[in-house]
């Protein structure tokens, strides 16, 4: 049987066992119990932020925190239009518009230049997305946010654990802006299944969450909902998940960047193929290992899927440019956007990839250099 190497592939090897079996056995399985503070106030401490509040998945985090920053019908959302569709779509959920923005082609990133473009009298709020592990230039982007009294929304669902330098500081994305949300899908950098969590410093705006995320009822006043909320809660179950994942996160991390080391030595002086680059000072995690393939390397993105595919190597394809998707669709131009997603390929990055593997993959990109 030929070998498969997938795109993505968990860790699941901790305490995962352990933490599940004690959670059933005390039957708190549902949405109260130990493991969810647990898991929470180690993740608030991970990240270097006061607060931290799970949520049923990284989409459900992006629209709670919307919310409670009171981001409604009439307002404006700045977004970059490379994203996955969940940082637009939470938008949308809120009744606001999701304004696209261009980003930058070497970072991949939201360009400060064509934030600023957009900013308008019904703009209220920044999302700065972290784009396959890049911190945003978050930098220049709060400075935008002061100057405009925006909010920040930091969408880190691919980014765990990234750093930015904000003011010759190194802080965690997640950190920075009025808040950050986090996915723990199955293919994200720690996972819980489906989860997420929303972080933030701001005392009142946690407690909001708190309440919105539970259906709008009122602390200590049982079935009195005073607000209209959601059911968008996190179980025990996942949280006992999330905690054993959270233990491991730092040697997660280690394997990640030198997978990409790895990566990056095979391929940085490969013709055509192009790493990401910024031209402030960031520290990216690998969530999937990706690059850009142009001339004059000899195949296409779409050739070099093709081939690794027929070599049992999964890819993935750039998110697709929100401005080219049905519900979206506009009539202004991204040249970067469009450019990345057509040549843009993500590279197998699963915590069971080998660097024997890596070498395979890369001989396959390499080959037809010499042919
Ligand atoms: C994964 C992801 C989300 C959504 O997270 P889910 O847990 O799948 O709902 C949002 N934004 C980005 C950039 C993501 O990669």
């Amino acid at each position: 049987m030929k070998k498969f190497i997938p795109i993505a592939y968990p860790d699941l090897t901790g305490n995962e066992n352990i933490y599940l079996n004690r959670v059933l056995k005390s039957s708190w399985i549902s949405s109260q119990g130990e493991y969810l503070i647990k898991f929470e106030q180690k993740f608030a401490e991970f990240i270097g932020c006061r607060y931290a509040v799970t949520t049923s998945n990284g989409t459900t985090a992006l629209h709670l925190a919307l919310t409670a920053l009171g981001i409604g019908k009439g307002d404006e959302v700045i977004v970059p239009d490379l994203t996955f569709i969940a940082s637009v779509n939470a938008i949308t959920y809120c009744g606001a518009r999701p304004v696209l923005c261009d980003v930058n082609r070497q970072s991949w990133q939201l360009d400060p230049k064509e934030i600023i473009k957009r900013i308008n009298s019904r703009t209220k709020a920044i999302m700065a997305v972290h784009l396959y592990g890049i911190p945003a230039n978050l930098d220049q982007i709060m400075d935008i946010a002061n100057k405009y009294n925006l909010q920040v929304i930091e969408d880190a669902a691919e980014a765990h654990g990234a750093l930015v330098k904000i003011k010759s500081l190194w802080k965690k994305v997640g950190s920075v802006g009025h808040v950050g949300c986090f996915s723990f899908y199955g293919n994200k950098i720690i996972t819980t299944g489906e989860g997420g969590m929303v972080t933030t410093d701001a005392k009142q705006l946690a407690m909001r969450m708190r309440v919105l995320r539970d259906h709008g009822q009122k602390p200590g006043r049982r079935y009195y909902h005073p607000f209209i909320g959601f059911n968008y809660r996190l179980t025990n179950l996942q949280a006992a998940i999330g905690l054993a994942q959270l233990e491991k996160i730092h040697s997660f991390l280690k394997f990640k960047s030198r997978l990409a080391s790895l990566y990056n030595r095979y391929l940085e002086n490969t013709p055509g193929i192009i790493i990401p680059k910024t031209d402030y000072e960031a520290k990216p995690v690998c969530w999937l290992y990706s690059v850009i393939i142009d001339d004059p390397y000899p195949l296409t993105r779409d050739e070099v899927m093709e081939k690794l595919k027929n070599k049992g190597i999964e890819t993935r394809p750039f998110f697709f440019p929100v401005n080219l998707l049905p519900p979206y669709k506009s009539s202004q131009k991204f040249p970067n956007s469009n450019y990345l997603f057509q040549h843009g390929l993500n590279l197998p990055s699963g915590y069971n990839l080998t660097p024997g593997e890596i070498t395979f993959i890369c001989q396959q990109i390499r080959d037809e250099i010499k042919n």
